[in-house]
């Protein structure tokens, strides 16, 4: 088969694939996808994402390749390097991370032996599985210690980080969260660090779109590595990057000469070499092109403006859900997520009320809250959040009907004729503020 036999487009190939594709819009389009680690990503990153540059091998790093031809993904990776430096103010920035929980364990590599002491945030309190638990990778190779959010106000207990982290001393602390309602000390984490002569690392990957939209404090320049996923709040597409000093702070250095002093000194070199040859073979160009097409989007006034509006959301969304009767963790949100116990309707509730919401075209998705009595399958919690009702153009008008909307079928997930007219409540709002064309 020559490549022009070979070179057709989708619909003409695998109708099959074509339709599914058609059916996926078709869902966006209808539904209201409150998922808060989803974002509508642009055409044009989509554009970079399906591009040729998918076809290139380029292992090793921009003028430092182990193939020829790599000039163009050269300075496409440039590009998103020093977009990603500019938006987040960081010193070192690798971007050849595929997803986020590789960017995590890539940077556990990078200053860890397997064995060191990590303290994370537990998973069913807001942590991510590559936090340390114990199904992953990350529990298995390290020995993490996990704190977790007071049981009154089921906030983060700083107080009892620091004490854990005096009695652990561990070489590495990570924060970050994937089901956090509010702001993250990220200073108080990396001061703790210091008074214990850890590593500080701060996992922004729900929140990276706000930090750069300077709606959340962000944890650069202080942090010594910084990971982040790129298609939550960002908006870009579905991947990753680590952002890191220069300096390793905590090199030891006696006894070494001094090219062996300069390596060990080098904290951004101890990334690139965790990333490649560490952990991955060539890099997504393509991705990464898209990457650069994302921080250029994210760098301007519309992003910060969408950023704030998302937070406006999620504060309106929380006064109606409250003023509804429902409970919400924390009791409000100062991000873009928020997360419903539902315990007061009986535990392990999670379930029956997302897989309702779902049914009258509401995508949220079900979690544990702190200290759940109910199972991970079977949790007590709905978490949601209001990046794509954002980028769709809703504001806090909207957000009052979708919550009165959540509060009624949160309190009578079986009745279907209730689920069957908010259905149509949905379909005429989505029509309203309609995404892709
Ligand atoms: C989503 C998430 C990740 C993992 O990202 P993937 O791309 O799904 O691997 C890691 N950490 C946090 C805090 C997350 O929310």
């Amino acid at each position: 088969m020559s490549f022009k036999e070979f070179n057709s487009s989708l619909a003409e190939t695998d109708s099959e694939v074509a339709v599914i594709i058609e059916h996926e819009k078709k869902r966006l389009n209808d539904g209201l996808v409150m998922i808060p680690s989803e974002s509508m990503t642009s055409t044009a990153v989509m554009e970079a994402t399906g591009s040729v540059l998918t076809s290139k091998y380029a292992e090793g790093y921009p003028h430092k390749r182990y193939y020829t031809g790599a000039e163009n993904v050269d300075d496409v990776e440039t590009l998103a390097i020093e977009r990603a430096k500019s938006l987040f103010g960081a010193e070192h920035v690798n971007v050849q991370p595929h997803s986020g929980s590789n960017a995590n364990l890539q940077a556990y590599n990078a200053v860890l032996r397997p064995g060191d002491k990590v303290l994370g945030l537990r998973l069913d309190q807001g942590g991510h599985l590559t936090h340390g638990h114990a199904v992953n990778l990350s529990g298995k190779l390290y020995e993490f210690h996990q704190y977790g959010v007071d049981a009154r106000t089921q906030l983060l207990d700083y107080d009892a980080v620091l004490k854990l982290a005096r009695e652990v001393k561990p070489k590495l602390i990570v924060s970050g969260a994937t089901a956090y309602p509010r702001t993250i000390d990220f200073q108080a984490f990396h001061e703790i660090a210091q008074e214990v002569g850890a590593y500080s690392m701060a996992d922004i990957a729900h929140i990276a779109g706000l930090i750069a939209g300077g709606a959340h404090p962000s944890p650069l320049p202080f942090t010594d590595i910084v990971t982040t996923t790129t298609h939550k709040t960002l908006c870009g597409p579905r991947s990753a990057i680590i952002m890191c000093r220069n300096e390793d702070r905590l090199a030891q250095v006696e006894g070494l000469d001094e090219k062996q002093a300069k390596a060990a000194k080098n904290l951004a070199g101890k990334i690139d070499k965790s990333v490649f040859p560490g952990s991955q073979g060539g890099p997504l160009e393509h991705v990464i092109a898209a990457k650069a097409v994302c921080f250029k989007q994210a760098a301007t006034p519309e992003f910060k403006e969408f950023a704030h509006q998302i937070v406006k959301n999620s504060r309106a969304l929380a006064d109606e859900l409250l003023a509804g009767g429902l409970t919400l963790v924390t009791g409000g949100t100062d991000n873009h997520l928020l997360l419903i116990d539902l315990t007061p309707f009986g535990v392990g509730k999670g379930f029956e009320v997302s897989e309702a919401l779902a049914r009258a075209g509401i995508y949220t998705n079900r979690n544990t809250v702190p200290f759940d009595q109910s199972t991970p399958f079977k949790p007590s919690g709905v978490r949601l959040g209001t990046p794509v009702l954002t980028q769709r153009g809703m504001k806090e008008g909207e957000m009052a009907a979708v919550g009165k909307w959540i509060c009624a079928i949160a309190r009578q997930p079986s009745d279907e004729a209730l689920v069957e007219r908010t259905r149509g409540g949905v379909a005429e709002l989505c029509g309203r503020f309609p995404l892709y064309a």
